[in-house]
């Protein structure tokens, strides 16, 4: 029995007309599962394949709320409970205009095979809407995560589906989103990651994506008898992912010269240290500007505005030896891929999920570049969201350092798991394949041994 990924891919995109975000998702897995689904004709006669791109649930609802001027809005409310195959549903919310359906469940299906790779019990899902928080006050941001949170509460508990952060949702949006559903449910239970640490968060959690992330890229860079110390990094976005991974890479003696918003970019040639790390975090956390605010503040800056017309991003093409993706999806192209490759990039760690298109994820294959895939690369947050839930579980907290050191310790046991594997199916060096086909084994089996559910 073989198994014909074109084939596949027709019944998907009829399925699910208009996603085009989630139809590039699966394609690129299912491209790697070939050689697997080949030599295990018992997954195919399981329908596995149409069972792993089918959400188990899809929740969709009517956020009402009320803004500064009394004025009623009306948003969209997400949540993909995708596969609970080894464990509760697990991933974050995104809150970002561009949120529907396509983009969560593309999200959702990447987040099953990311959790599976972190070696702890958790199933996946993803959720979110279509809110913007930007521009908006933090009493607005506040009644429209109660008005989220009033229905999403029937459907989510510390054993069922535990949501955490993603774009658009940091501390204060899962503080306001905590309080109200404790307040219905009368319960103070380990519903939610990412929280505030007097109140059941972990420590380490606000760093651990972009922490993991740049351990993912030095695990690829000691397999390859390199480090990250002096080496020159290209980090996008000036987010949560961001800012941590900028931090990390101090922390290793290398050095990051860019950081970019939706408005546009900056490139500071002397590299962001500490002090102008703590200018992005305060700029973007507390005072929520725009990052041309880092050019007016600290000389010798480049500040180059989106150009919407562009057929590439600028940020891509400045010399360097590292990228470190942390923005958002399809941030890499083809041609932004080509100029990474030109401009000497040898290494590509993503924080960011999905951020290279798939001419951009051939261009680096074909140039051998250290390619660590988004649910690689990027699983440290949703490794220490795991390790929040045990904490919460046991009722008690680790230390930082305790915190730090699982989380290394699981980034180098991912990085292993790919290379193993990839080794295994005649690909070696191939992360994708190699985070695909790990991330896939385990839910499968999972799946098989549960039986037609
Ligand atoms: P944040 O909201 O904290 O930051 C996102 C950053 O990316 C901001 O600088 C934002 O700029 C920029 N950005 C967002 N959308 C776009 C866009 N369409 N074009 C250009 N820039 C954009 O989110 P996170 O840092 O949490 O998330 C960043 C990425 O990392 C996402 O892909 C997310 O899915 C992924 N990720 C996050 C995890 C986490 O733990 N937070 C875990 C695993 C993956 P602006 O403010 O102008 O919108």
């Amino acid at each position: 029995m073989s198994f014909d990924t074109k084939v596949f891919m027709e019944y998907v995109k009829a399925k699910n007309p208009g996603e085009k975000e989630f139809h590039q998702a699966v394609e690129e897995v299912f491209e790697s599962l070939d050689m697997v689904l080949d030599k295990h004709p018992e997954y195919i006669e399981a329908r596995i394949p149409e069972r792993f791109v089918e959400p188990e649930r899809v929740i969709l609802f009517r956020v009402p709320w009320i803004d500064d001027k009394g004025k009623i809005q009306v948003n969209r409310g997400f949540r993909i409970e995708m596969n609970s195959a080894i464990g509760p549903y697990k991933g974050g919310l995104r809150f970002h205009p561009s949120v529907y359906l396509g983009i969560l469940k593309f999200l959702a299906f990447e987040q099953v095979l990311k959790n599976s790779l972190t070696t702890l019990p958790m199933g996946g899902g993803k959720g979110g809407s279509d809110f913007d928080p930007k521009g908006k006050s933090d009493n607005e941001v506040m009644r429209f995560c109660q008005s989220f949170m009033t229905e999403l509460q029937r459907h989510i508990g510390p054993d069922t589906d535990v949501p955490a952060g993603d774009i658009g949702v940091g501390g204060r949006e899962i503080g306001f989103l905590f309080g109200q559903y404790k307040r219905l449910r009368n319960e103070f239970a380990g519903v939610l990651t990412g929280k505030g640490l007097n109140w059941g968060g972990s420590l380490i959690r606000p760093e651990a994506t972009g922490y993991g992330q740049v351990y993912f890229a030095n695990e690829m860079l000691q397999a390859n008898g390199k480090s990250m110390e002096g080496l020159t990094c290209l980090v996008s976005g000036s987010g949560n992912v961001a800012q941590y991974a900028t931090e990390k890479v101090l922390d290793l003696g290398g050095k990051v010269v860019t950081a970019s918003d939706s408005s546009g970019m900056i490139y500071d040639a002397e590299g962001i240290d500490r002090e102008k790390l703590a200018f992005i975090m305060d700029l973007k956390n507390v005072r929520r500007g725009r990052i041309k605010e880092y050019a007016d503040k600290f000389p010798n800056v480049e500040y180059m505005a989106v150009d919407p017309k562009a057929d590439c991003n600028p940020l891509w093409d400045i010399k360097a030896d590292v990228a470190l993706p942390a923005a958002t999806q399809n941030e890499i192209n083809g041609k932004d891929a080509a100029n990474l490759v030109k401009s000497g990039v040898f290494c590509v760690s993503e924080g960011s999920n999905m951020p290279t298109t798939p001419e951009g994820v051939e261009t680096f294959l074909g140039n051998k570049i250290l390619y660590g895939p988004g649910k690689a690369a990027n699983a440290g947050g949703v490794a220490v969201s795991g390790l929040e839930m045990s904490q919460n579980s046991m009722r008690l907290s680790w230390t930082r350092e305790e915190v730090d050191q699982r989380l290394h310790g699981i980034m180098k046991n991912i990085h292993q798991n790919c290379i193993e594997t990839a080794e295994k199916y005649g690909t070696p060096g191939n992360y994708v394949n190699g985070a695909n086909i790990a991330g896939f084994l385990k839910v499968a089996n999972s799946m098989l041994d549960q039986g037609c559910v």
